[in-house]
């Protein structure tokens, strides 16, 4: 992509209103923009990424037998009302013109109980995993942590259908399993993001969040330095203080955010729409959920606040919008072909590149955009380094850059 024919730009400062470092960030480089609190367009640029993080998480839940649908963002209001959802604060309300109330979707189980309901009805056809990337809406009070709480979102969310809790439990572990390597690819990993004990409901012991530890969180956890889990505040007093899995008593309190979130349903949603299968014997018997949710563009936000410097932002390479950004600093005609070729050579390799070609823009001014979008490696093509063919490379973490001949470049990616 050629940096000049880039429809956004980075700008010096973020809107007034917006306090969180994610948004400021993410405003400032041109990757998302805001049309009012918690409501944001994703660019191109943050697009990329978006694009990046769902692929990680689509081939995490097609690993472990995921089949991915798209249902729809209306709902009839009497889905709701079936699970008595249909008077939270949260829930955003709609008409049909003939009069018929809708909801916009908050979550997805009034939709996909019914659905399962329509085409599985056998313990043949179980177990299933049926998941989407959605966009849902939540009527939030108060909207003030960027796209790491937003009123329309993107969200992953998967639920499960068994035959028997020991069934639905194999998989939950399974489902456990995928989201550490998901958090992990995403840069979340490596103990920044912990799987924290929550309340379960009425229906189960636990829940589980996914909780990325960060000054900026609006949750409170208690982190269990020996098993590397944590605890919500909803049920540290419940649990007396002490980690479930060791009972260790030695308990830190920090800041996160929920990241992700799995739910042992039991037969909350299945009771709620009658919703059984036949058993080997006949027997009419209730299929036993889960569901298990992340946060796309929350994310994004998150994946911001732990990665960046007073520059910009720093993105892993997993989730990068380009692989290299090439800054050109080549006035004369002759040298900018030489720049042109370099941009060419590398797409033809098949590595993604950010090619800041513009014109009439001085190099310190290009450097701090470079650092602001934070795109992992810089290349630095000039006047100078094509006189003694070589190239300046430096990683968006390194201080200085290192000069390498150009015949060893492809080694140096
Ligand atoms: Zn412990």
């Amino acid at each position: 992509m050629r940096q000049s024919q880039l429809f956004t730009k980075t700008q010096k400062h973020a809107p007034k209103d917006e306090v969180s470092k994610n948004a400021q960030l993410l405003i400032r480089a041109g990757f998302i923009d805001k049309l009012f609190a918690g409501v944001y367009s994703i660019l191109p640029l943050g697009l990329r990424v978006f694009y990046k993080i769902e692929q990680i998480v689509r081939e995490e839940m097609n690993a472990i037998g995921g089949q991915e649908v798209l249902l729809p963002a209306l709902c009839p209001i009497e889905n709701y009302q079936k699970t008595k959802k249909e008077d939270l604060d949260i829930l955003f309300h709609t008409k049909m013109n003939n009069g018929q109330d809708l909801v916009l979707g908050m979550s997805h189980e009034e939709v996909i109980t019914p659905l399962l309901q329509k085409y599985v009805s056998s313990y043949k056809q179980l177990p299933q995993a049926v998941y989407q990337f959605q966009t849902k809406f939540r009527n939030e009070l108060r909207a003030k942590s960027g796209i790491m709480r937003g009123r329309e979102f993107t969200m992953k969310d998967m639920y499960s259908f068994h035959t028997s809790q020991e069934n639905h439990d194999a998989f939950y572990k399974k489902a456990e399993d995928a989201y550490a390597r998901i958090f992990e690819r995403l840069g979340l990993g490596n103990g920044k993001t912990l799987k924290t004990y929550a309340s379960g409901g009425s229906f189960s012991k636990y829940s589980h969040e996914y909780q990325t530890i960060t000054d900026v969180g609006e949750d409170l956890i208690y982190t269990c330095k020996g098993c590397k889990v944590a605890i919500n505040k909803e049920i540290i007093e419940e649990l007396k203080r002490e980690c479930p899995e060791c009972g260790s008593n030695v308990l830190e309190e920090k800041k996160a955010i929920e990241v992700g979130n799995i739910f042992k349903l039991a037969t909350k949603f299945s009771d709620a729409f009658n919703y059984t299968y036949t058993d080997e014997q006949g027997k009419e018997q209730p299929v036993i959920m889960g569901c298990y949710g992340i946060g796309i563009t929350r994310a994004i936000g998150t994946i911001v606040e732990t990665h960046h410097d007073d520059k910009g932002i720093i993105w892993p390479e997993s989730v990068a919008p380009f692989q290299v950004h090439l800054v050109s600093l080549c006035q004369e005609d002759s040298d900018v072909e030489k720049a042109n070729a370099l941009y060419e050579e590398l797409q033809a390799k098949g590595i993604e590149v950010l090619y800041d070609d513009r014109e009439g823009v001085r190099a310190g001014a290009k450097f701090a955009d470079s650092d602001l979008i934070g795109i992992p490696t810089r290349l630095v093509v000039s006047k100078k380094t094509l006189e003694n063919e070589t190239i300046e490379i430096k990683k968006r973490t390194q201080e200085e850059p290192v000069i390498v001949n150009q015949s060893d470049l492809m080694t140096h990616l």
